[in-house]
């Protein structure tokens, strides 16, 4: 089920500073348009009960914003801090009364013609829309299809970073999926191993053990993928990154797939198959732990949320 479209919130930041979201455009001819020459990112914001947002693992999503941007040698505005706290400000500035999306965007702003990462000129926004379920309507187990089209490999385009080019791969897979009547694609890479889904990362349980593609599958190195190996180490879950076959998603036990998006979502069904224990122990344990830790309820996991007060700065401009 495509994502449904959402209304952005009001603020962007756009060149340096807070703009209304109408106002942050780019010409025709800029070379991110032209060739997908442009990294992004995608960040959760948790609304909490006390009217703040707690901002998912915003060091570590902007951590590989910025290497992603090293591979297009894009240029960004400041370090780590800028780019964390004009996400902060932006926050402050929306005010968002329910869970939220961050999109930060940077590209090849040069309005040269031929395709060369080479060309000057990096431009760097954020913007926010409200985001629920990813997947659309309540949750529930998600119906896969093995793609016939393969993960752009690293000899190609870098599918470890978040490059906007390489969705082109993403959104054709994507389409295949859903006009076949599925929720999404399951991709393999070139050498026909298990790679991921569309835009969320993929494990099995199989006799107990968490398993998912190493980052040199051609995956993106997702932030929930990491995130989840280590919320399975505090719930005594042991995990391997190693090759998965493909028949091997039919006789997993259980099956799932993970992103700032998809969060933690559960797979019913592949190629019509039915995953072996519809009960899915494991992943919920997985999920409702990751459902604890975004709302704050786990102490000793509350560094890897950005906790954003929006009462407190209320008149501060
Ligand atoms: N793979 C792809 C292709 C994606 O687009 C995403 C979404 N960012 C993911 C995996 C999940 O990554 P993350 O957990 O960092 O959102």
């Amino acid at each position: 089920m495509p994502m449904a479209v959402n209304q952005f919130l009001e603020y962007a930041h756009f060149g340096g500073k807070i703009v209304p979201f109408a106002e942050a455009n780019v010409s025709v001819a800029t070379l991110a348009l032209q060739y997908g020459l442009s990294v992004f990112g995608g960040i959760r914001g948790y609304h909490a009960d006390d009217g703040s947002i707690n901002i998912f693992r915003l060091r570590e999503h902007f951590t590989r914003f910025s290497r992603s941007a090293g591979l297009l040698k894009i240029a960004l505005p400041g370090d780590l801090e800028y780019l964390m706290d004009a996400t902060v400000e932006l926050t402050r500035r929306n005010a968002p009364g329910s869970d939220c999306y961050y999109r930060p965007f940077a590209f090849k702003s040069d309005l040269s013609l031929g395709p060369s990462i080479g060309h000057p000129g990096g431009a760097f926004t954020v913007y926010m829309l409200p985001l629920g379920n990813y997947f659309g309507g309540e949750p529930r187990g998600l119906r896969m299809q093995v793609s016939s089209w393969r993960r752009v490999a690293d000899t190609q385009i870098p599918a470890r970073g978040k490059i906007g080019g390489a969705y082109v791969n993403s959104a054709i897979a994507k389409d295949e999926a859903v006009i076949n009547g599925y929720d999404d694609a399951i991709m393999l890479n070139e050498l026909g191993k298990v790679a991921e889904a569309s835009a969320a990362n993929l494990f099995i349980v199989r006799d107990g053990v968490l398993i998912t593609p190493g980052i040199t599958s051609d995956v993106l190195e997702g932030i929930t993928r990491r995130s989840v190996m280590e919320l399975a180490e505090d719930l005594g879950i042991p995990v391997k990154e190693r090759d998965i076959d493909r028949s091997e998603l039919y006789i997993a036990d259980e099956v799932f797939v993970c992103g700032t998006a998809a969060q933690v979502a559960p797979v019913d069904q592949i190629d019509q198959r039915h995953i072996g224990d519809p009960t899915q122990p494991i992943t919920t344990r997985l999920r409702e732990h990751f459902e604890a830790v975004v709302r704050g309820r786990v102490p000793s996991r509350a560094d890897w949320l950005t906790r954003v007060e929006i009462g407190a700065l209320v008149g501060a401009d």
